[in-house]
């Protein structure tokens, strides 16, 4: 069966969603976006994906495109049409469709809603990550409000294709002050030699990671050790292990940064632990 997306309450064929070229989230990047794991079927972390989602369009006044109930059964709907059993969904709100006008439409108008879904090889993306990635570092040029996920993504986009450039796979940025903040579409973590694990506390300028957030939960419930703050490059070289995490990466050990090796280049083995911790988690608590 063909893949279908859910554009503005129909499913159309992929190949043919198409959104209005008025779009705010087209011309302006007036929009935000969720993306949840989806495993056997189910999605991961729900509840902490709708509530950020909420979150995001209230911070930037977008309207609700439907109830939170309404939304679940959509997003349900569009696994199910294109079979998604092991992927990822993603769901873009932009402000709608307005003659172009920096300003908020004077006359009211509805929010634009998109969905697709993917299949992924659980497999083939498993043996990827566990074999680790490199990461480089970037200064932070990002806006201000890196808590809102909106689809503004541009100097995300551009860190990812330096770090593809540079034969890695993810970037860190590093803020002003010399301190990692997050990858271009994870968050950064390392374990400490002395077995302490640290990650980028919230009150950073960083998107609040969902899967960061559930994974201080399994870190919690495993008796580990964590500390949330900020660490600078160097640290991380320093330490024992590192990784990131998101609803795409999961949890991926770090291997290197800006292609110096972290302790023996290999990937660590409380990443690999946590990630299975985490896989665990997700196939438990999907709705
Ligand atoms: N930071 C950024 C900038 C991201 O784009 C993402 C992925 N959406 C994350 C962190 C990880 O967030 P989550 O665990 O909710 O996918």
């Amino acid at each position: 069966m063909s893949r279908q997306a859910y554009v503005n309450g129909q499913f159309v064929p992929h190949g043919q969603a198409v959104v209005h070229i008025e779009d705010r989230g087209y011309q302006l990047a007036d929009g935000v976006y969720e993306v949840w794991a989806v495993f056997g079927g189910k999605l991961s972390d729900a509840e902490g994906h709708f509530t950020r989602l909420w979150r995001s369009l209230d911070e930037l006044r977008i309207d609700h495109p439907m109830s939170r109930k309404a939304l679940e059964v959509v997003l349900k709907e569009t696994l199910r049409r294109n079979r998604v059993r092991e992927g990822l969904l993603y769901l873009q709100v932009s402000r709608g469709v307005a003659r172009r006008d920096h300003a908020f439409p004077t006359d009211p108008v509805a929010p634009s809603l998109v969905i697709t879904a993917k299949s992924l090889n659980r497999a083939a993306t498993n043996a990827k990550a566990e074999a680790g990635v490199g990461v480089i570092t970037l200064p932070e040029n990002r806006w201000g409000r890196c808590d809102i996920k909106t689809v503004g993504l541009l100097p995300n986009v551009l860190a990812k294709q330096a770090a593809r450039e540079q034969g890695g796979a993810e970037a860190w940025f590093v803020d002003a002050d010399g301190l990692v903040t997050e990858g271009a579409s994870s968050n950064a973590w390392i374990l400490r030699k002395d077995g302490v694990l640290v990650t980028r506390d919230t009150g950073a300028n960083i998107l609040r990671g969902i899967t960061r957030h559930s994974l201080l939960d399994v870190i919690a419930k495993a008796g580990l050790k964590v500390e949330e703050r900020a660490f600078t490059p160097g640290e991380a070289l320093e330490a024992q292990e590192a990784f990131i995490t998101g609803a795409g990466a999961l949890v991926t050990p770090v291997i290197s940064i800006d292609g110096k090796p972290i302790a023996n280049g290999h990937p660590g083995e409380m990443a690999l632990r946590l990630r299975g911790l985490y896989i665990q988690h997700a196939q438990n608590a999907g709705i």
